[in-house]
């Protein structure tokens, strides 16, 4: 197996030992970090954003409720995570008119609401503060090395001294998200990575406005989609299709507004509420996965494995799951109590399951929102069938809420 090692003295520098080291401090790497720390097992996390950074960058919003469920499970579910906001309902919103979407009705499940940044302040102060987790933030150029032995090491740039140091461990936990080193590292290894680009672009956008309804709001219009998605009280996410590769700046706040006013129009509807624009920036919309997420020691989760368009908003679910399931993997592996290594030998194809299944429903949702607006009439027309059936065939309905919350029985 390749070493992603590009120094020539890294056995002459002295090295820390540890059981895992886990790279990237986000929803993925914080939950394996507390998994393990629960456990007993030896870890290091390290981060090259401060924590500062990683406490308040904002994403997701919405949290599936077997994700909920897990974190509980694992003692990581505080009461604010536990009763915060729970969606039951979604609306459609087209041809000038709403549609509700009851989907707790349909399935008994529903959704959380609670902002990513929030998710990851709980999980570093559980990891870091309460149980001593050791937290290494704003190291700089993060390397893996001899991937292909038992004791492979993960080197990195001292924050305070400028010097390279370096971890020995018997497995690495590549969970530094789409822009990190640890996919790279796996590729290197024969890794394949498959990726879909939709060939659309969305406008992100954080509103410091109150939601203008409290549930997630598509709209499918032929201008393009728009969505509206609640974060608190005080703060709302809007999207707007958009080209792809558009310029923000493109997007004035008056620009912004005429949007979403018109593409989230209805009869019926509270006007939105409008307000300073926090975030604005441009997600040309793509997946990817890689396959296997694992090679010799070194094995990914999260968005470092696996990247999917926030059309469904599935990405941090998917973190999640992956995270679950490699945590107790290395926990039983690591503590002996699963001495063969079953859990880990088990782990990428049990977390492919699930990823592919939200990927395919990402693109089948995809061509909801988008297809109306792509200057096609027959896909313009086959996306509106698509739409009607959800409010027409129950079944349709049925099959459409477990996908949306994840509640599939197996996968
Ligand atoms: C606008 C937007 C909205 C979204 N909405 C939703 C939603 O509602 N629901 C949902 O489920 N998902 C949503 N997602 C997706 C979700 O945010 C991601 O899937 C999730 O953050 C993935 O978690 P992760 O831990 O795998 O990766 P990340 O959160 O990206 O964490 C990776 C960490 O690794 C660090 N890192 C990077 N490189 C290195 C390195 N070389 N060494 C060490 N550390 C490194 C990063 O700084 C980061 O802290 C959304 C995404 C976006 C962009």
């Amino acid at each position: 197996m390749t070493c992603v090692t590009g120094l020539q003295d890294l056995n002459s520098l002295p090295a820390e030992d540890t059981s895992v080291v886990v790279i990237g401090a986000g929803p993925a790497g914080l939950t394996v970090g507390n998994i393990l720390r629960a456990a007993g097992v030896d870890c290091v996390v390290l981060e090259v954003e401060s924590r500062a950074a990683i406490e308040r960058r904002p994403r997701a919003g919405v949290i599936e409720e077997w994700a909920v469920r897990g974190l509980d499970e694992r003692g990581l579910a505080t009461p604010a995570l536990l009763t915060t906001e729970r969606h039951t309902a979604c609306e459609f919103r087209f041809e000038g008119q709403r549609h509700l979407f009851p989907y707790q009705e349909l399935t008994g499940r529903h959704h959380y609401i609670y902002p990513q940044p929030l998710l990851v302040t709980d999980l570093v102060r559980s990891y870091a503060d309460l149980r001593g987790g050791d937290l290494r933030c704003e190291v700089g150029d993060v390397r893996l090395h001899d991937l292909g032995s038992d004791r492979p090491a993960v080197s990195y740039r001292c924050p305070d001294t400028g010097r390279r140091r370096v971890l020995r461990c018997a497995y690495v936990a590549g969970c530094d998200g789409a822009r990190g080193v640890s996919r790279a590292a796996l590729t290197a290894t024969g890794a394949r990575t498959a990726r879909h680009d939709y060939g659309i672009g969305w406008l992100a956008l954080l509103a410091e406005a109150p939601p203008s309804a409290d549930r997630v709001l598509f709209g499918v219009h032929p201008d393009g989609f728009a969505g509206q998605m609640p974060r608190s009280p005080e703060v709302t996410r809007f999207y707007l299709q958009c080209p792809p590769g558009d310029d923000p700046d493109a997007w004035s706040h008056e620009r912004v507004w005429a949007a979403l006013h018109r593409r989230l129009a209805a009869s019926g509807a509270a006007a939105l509420n409008e307000g300073r624009l926090l975030e604005k920036r441009v997600l040309d919309m793509h997946d990817y996965v890689v396959e296997p997420m694992a090679a010799g020691r070194l094995l990914l989760a999260g968005d470092a494995a696996h990247l999917v368009a926030p059309i469904a908003a599935k990405g941090m679910n998917l973190a999640l799951h992956d995270a679950f399931l490699l945590g107790d993997a290395l926990a039983g592996r690591c503590t002996g109590a699963d001495p063969k290594g079953t859990g880990l030998a088990g782990y990428a194809s049990a977390a492919l399951r699930r990823v592919w299944d939200y990927q395919e429903f990402s693109q089948w949702l995809s061509e909801v929102y988008h297809g109306v607006a792509g200057g096609d009439p027959f896909r313009a027309g086959t996306s509106a069938a698509r739409l009607r059936r959800l409010f027409t065939s129950p079944r349709a309905a049925a099959a459409f809420a477990e996908q949306y919350l994840g509640t599939a029985e197996r996968y």
